[in-house]
């Protein structure tokens, strides 16, 4: 018996891709589709040249997070060609191919796995320093395709995306011993939605006086920083959304030994950068998380 025709034909494909990353998440919800997108734009503005390739066929939402929704995947000789954001910026996903982005994708294992050997047999990507891969939440049999279907070229690693909670870090525990079982290298983990930072200048201040009056004070605060310290005038504000008190993501990936990359708070502008399609870095979009963003992305 010859060897698979398929895997022949996916490890042509991806003789073009320098480096393929997983971005994983235990659950879904935790930001994984959003770190995927910052990362894509994060790369492409360095000059690499980057593929995103969603495979989260339930519930795509790469195509919103970068802006293409509603865009279409055209068919060429060389194969199907992605939906570009910029030259050096394609992206991939089921997404592109619903009619109703709407409607709930049903679809068992194996059709599912049908998709992904297609998208990386079919995919005409050209030349790529990266292929960052979004996968959905969990461990199931995407996951298992994926790592099998790319074995024959490898995978550089996979980043776990968490939320500081216990509940969310039981499923990252799940997440590492998966990648330790296939083989997988951990680049590390990012702990998302940890703590809620706004700038401090955005702040109402209010003074509680002893007969139950709220005073607004806030001119006089920011008055008072503006002369006397208006150093602070630059920080960020933060609070404890979650219950880390485990000691969060730092701590379990201390101990179950793989990197921790950072810490990545809950921030208005991202949230809304997400659903506007837009990068983070490009006109200073994001706020607190910003910074935390790129120096993880600086860490890979
Ligand atoms: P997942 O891919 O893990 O299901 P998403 O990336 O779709 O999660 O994120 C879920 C929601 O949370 C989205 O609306 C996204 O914009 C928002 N979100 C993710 N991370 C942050 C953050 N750090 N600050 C604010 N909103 C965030």
């Amino acid at each position: 018996k010859g060897p698979d025709p398929d895997l022949v034909a996916i490890t042509e494909r991806m003789a073009t891709v320098k480096h393929k990353i997983l971005v994983l998440s235990g659950k879904g919800g935790v930001g994984k589709s959003t770190f995927s997108a910052q990362l894509s734009f994060a790369l492409a503005a360095m000059d690499f040249q980057v593929g995103l390739l969603d495979i989260d066929i339930c519930g795509p939402s790469v195509p919103k997070m970068l802006g293409l929704e509603g865009q279409d995947v055209h068919q060429s000789n060389l194969g199907w060609s992605p939906v570009y954001v910029e030259s050096n910026l394609g992206v991939m996903s089921i997404g592109f191919m619903l009619p109703n982005p709407e409607e709930a994708v049903i679809w068992r294992g194996p059709r599912k796995n049908g998709l992904i050997k297609q998208f990386l047999k079919d995919v005409y990507w050209g030349e790529l320093d990266f292929l960052i891969v979004d996968a959905p939440p969990g461990t199931s049999d995407e996951h298992i395709s994926i790592v099998q279907l790319l074995e024959a070229t490898g995978i550089d690693g996979a980043i776990i995306v968490t939320t500081p909670q216990e509940v969310s870090l039981i499923d990252v525990r799940k997440e590492v011993s998966f990648c330790k079982k296939v083989g997988v290298q951990v680049l590390g983990v990012v702990e998302n939605m940890s703590g809620l930072c706004q700038p401090v200048m955005d702040f109402k201040f209010t003074k509680m006086t002893e007969t139950g009056e709220q005073r607004d004070v806030t001119e006089w605060v920011k008055e008072y920083v503006r002369e006397k310290a208006p150093e602070i005038q630059d920080l960020f504000a933060c609070t404890e959304v979650f219950d880390s008190s485990g000691g969060g993501a730092e701590r379990m990936s201390r101990e179950m030994g793989v990197p921790f990359l950072g810490k990545v708070p809950l921030d208005p502008q991202l949230c809304k950068a997400a659903e506007e399609g837009r990068s983070c870095f490009i006109d200073k979009k994001c706020g607190a998380s910003a910074p935390a963003l790129k120096m993880i992305i600086e860490k890979l």
